[in-house]
């Protein structure tokens, strides 16, 4: 759509701020307006008219729209390597037999300092061997590929809740790992501390689109919520649904375990909008009224 309305429709061409009265009524409003690396914004657009498709994109990553309190809403998930900055979002109207109405605007991603964590592991769970190595990166790219998979319908509502109890904050979300001394890739999940057994709920409504074992995860749950939402459960002691169950928000999927490469029990969680890759703490924070 995009390379379709790129020639003829630059003079609709609205520039905004990220929250504004638009050309035709339409309204576009950020929340957060100005999100951090790893935040979500939710982005509500209203005045459209009944019937209108919306598709459009925040930091170049595309935004998947549903409908939201009379107009529409959409995720936008800011990677949290992202660079911190000044970035577009646009949204084109398609109404009907209309020309298209884009709207465009500027939106700030502000910068965020992760810390640092040194973790002393066995070398056998640091150093692999080429088959392991083999193993982990199709893991890892098994998981890249659900999490950009984007499901045509809208499992979550309302609020995300915390997938577990736990006696003190989460912590560790974008940490930087030194490993035995040399640095690794960021932490893209967000560890709560629990017992072994603890039960772990599925943080919003959706759909069981893993189950598995794998090498650095341990034994896992991936959720898909529909619209490229997606939250995984790691290092599981036990796992109490299967692949296609359908699980409502706070339902036991299963037990905190220290199963994959874990210094401890505890619940690895981490969400992801599309192939942005959130603090599932942003995703807990936000607040639709739905
Ligand atoms: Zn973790």
């Amino acid at each position: 759509m995009t390379v379709r309305l790129a020639g003829a429709l630059l003079t609709l061409l609205a520039v905004l701020p990220s929250s504004a009265p638009a050309a035709a009524g339409a309204r576009v409003a950020l929340t957060p307006r100005s999100p951090r690396i790893g935040d979500v914004s939710m982005v509500v657009v209203q005045g459209i008219p009944d019937g209108a498709t919306l598709e459009g994109s925040v930091a170049g990553r595309s935004l998947v729209f549903f409908p939201y309190a009379g107009g529409a809403a959409a995720l936008a998930g800011i990677d949290f390597e992202t660079r911190p900055g000044r970035y577009w979002w646009k949204i084109a109207v398609v109404n009907g037999a209309d020309p298209p109405l884009v709207l465009r605007g500027r939106v700030t991603v502000k910068g965020r300092q992760f810390a640092v964590e040194r973790l002393t592991l066995p070398e056998g769970m640091v150093e692999l061997d080429e088959e392991t190595t083999r193993r982990a990166d199709a893991e890892d790219a098994h998981l890249k590929t659900l999490y950009a998979t984007v499901t045509g319908d809208r499992l979550w509502r309302g609020r995300f809740t915390a997938p577990v109890a736990s006696p003190k904050p989460p912590s560790g979300f974008g940490a930087r790992r030194v490993i035995n001394g040399r640095p690794r890739s960021p932490h893209g999940g967000l560890d709560y501390a629990a017992d072994r057994g603890t039960p772990v709920v599925a943080a919003n409504a959706g759909r069981v689109v893993l189950v598995g074992d794998f090498f650095f995860p341990g034994r896992l749950v991936v959720v898909d919520h529909g619209l490229g939402v997606h939250t995984a459960y790691f290092h599981l002691d036990r796992v109490t649904v299967a692949e296609q169950d359908l699980v409502d928000q706070g339902q036991p999927i299963g037990e905190v375990g220290s199963t994959g490469r874990a210094t401890g029990p505890h619940l690895h969680f981490s969400a992801s909008i599309g192939s942005a890759r959130i603090d599932p703490a942003a995703l807990l924070r936000l607040n639709s009224r739905d």
